[in-house]
């Protein structure tokens, strides 16, 4: 019996992320990425068995360069990969309010997918090129791609988390609420920690902490979301690498009226120029950061504002787990690997039945998984995210109904 495989994509604005994955037993047997368009840096480069191989791409090269290049390598080099790919699953970031889960991509999910833009300027109109470059590269496998949403697994959140406190028609007319992202993420380790923890994902309430360079927290009760951090876009919730999270609406029109920017300048500034790279003035990888807590004023003064801003979202999500929280789970480059983020937050929950073991979470980092709690903890998790093995999963089912 032959195996079945699926292509995951997820196409950034200068990046182009790839993995072949067996939705069955959950291996990935090849993953990769393309950089560097239109640069004379441009590559592509993947990890198979062990050992990667890296090509330069033209210099003109893009979404559909590298595609084409992958469609064509694999076929060459690893026939038996690419005769067993059965279907393509692209990563979306938004689905507005139309898409609540995954679907097979029709010419009508293409145009909604385009209407959300609006919301995903920088994303959905990159990951629609992506589509259609796809179809070209792969064109027996032309009906069978599906779209999978960063948004979806929020649109179970009540009307009480998603609208905001503005008149009501730019909901109605305009359809501004909160819409969340990272939902493929949160998604899948809450299922894994109710797997972990022996319970059904339907009886299952925990909060979800995605910490990377963008970050959010999820409440979900009962597998569903029901509240979280990010907003009508990424841009609102916690402090990130380079954005500012929650502020006060009122400091736009004072970079505006009395800093004279515009309103381009100030985007750029709330988007790239804030967050951790704002407050340390040096860098927002957390690498470094960590290195050099306690040895510069700036970066511990960081590292405090994050810390209580991630605190205060995830004492606030208690509140809304109808009395049971089963866990508490971090995940995401900082997340999984960050011992310093952990401890400090956790140490701020302590009233909250919250408690770390320094021991567990000094050794939980680099991909593994596991309890940093003691035992008179409500039980914290540290889970890998996997989004495109929830990906692929996702494809096969559709695929298959
Ligand atoms: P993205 O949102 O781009 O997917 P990631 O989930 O890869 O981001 O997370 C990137 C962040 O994780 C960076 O700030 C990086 O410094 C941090 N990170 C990665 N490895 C470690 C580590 N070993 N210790 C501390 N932080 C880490």
């Amino acid at each position: 019996m032959s195996i079945k495989l699926i292509l995951v994509i997820n196409c950034g604005s200068s990046s182009l992320k790839f993995a072949i994955i067996n939705p069955i037993n959950k291996k990935t047997l090849l993953s990769g990425i393309a950089e560097y368009f239109n640069d004379i840096k441009a590559y592509i480069k993947w990890r198979i068995d062990n050992s990667e191989e890296k090509f330069f791409l033209t210099k003109k090269s893009s979404h559909g360069i590298a595609l084409n290049f992958l469609a064509n390598k694999i076929l060459i080099m690893y026939p038996e990969l690419f005769e067993n790919i059965i279907a393509i699953g692209h990563r979306i970031v938004h689905g507005g309010e139309k898409f609540t889960q995954s679907v097979i991509i029709t010419d009508n999910v293409m145009k909604g997918i385009k209407k959300a833009s609006i919301f995903a300027p920088l994303h959905n109109p990159i990951q629609l090129i992506g589509i259609k470059e796809a179809i070209k590269s792969f064109p027996h496998l032309r009906k069978k791609q599906i779209a999978v949403f960063d948004t979806s697994f929020h649109q179970t959140i009540p009307k009480e988390s998603y609208l905001y406190g503005l008149p009501l028609y730019f909901y109605k007319k305009y359809k501004i609420r909160r819409y969340g992202a990272h939902g493929t993420s949160h998604k899948y380790v809450s299922k894994e920690g109710s797997k972990l923890l022996n319970k059904s994902i339907d009886n299952f309430n925990c909060i979800t902490c995605h910490l990377g360079n963008g970050s959010s927290v999820t409440a979900i009760c009962n597998g569903k979301s029901i509240d979280t951090s990010m907003g009508l876009t990424p841009l609102e919730g916690l402090i990130m690498g380079t954005r500012c999270g929650d502020i006060d609406p009122a400091i736009i029109f004072y970079m505006n009226k009395k800093l004279k920017m515009n309103i381009n300048l100030i985007e750029n500034t709330l988007t790239n120029k804030s967050g951790m790279l704002g407050l340390t003035n040096i860098t927002s990888d957390f690498r470094y950061i960590e290195n050099n807590y306690l040895k510069n004023k700036n970066i511990e003064n960081a590292v405090k504002i994050f810390v209580h801003r991630l605190s205060k979202y995830i004492a606030s999500y208690t509140i809304l787990m109808n009395n049971k929280l089963d866990a508490i789970i971090f995940t995401g480059g900082i997340g999984e690997n960050s011992i310093l983020i952990r401890e400090l937050t956790i140490k701020k929950l302590k009233i909250l039945g919250m408690n770390i073991n320094k021991k567990l979470n000094i050794n939980i980092k680099h991909g593994k998984t596991g309890l940093i709690n003691n035992n008179n903890s409500i039980p914290i998790l540290v889970i890998p995210t996997n989004e495109e093995l929830l990906i692929a999963q996702d494809t096969f089912i559709l695929i298959n109904n």
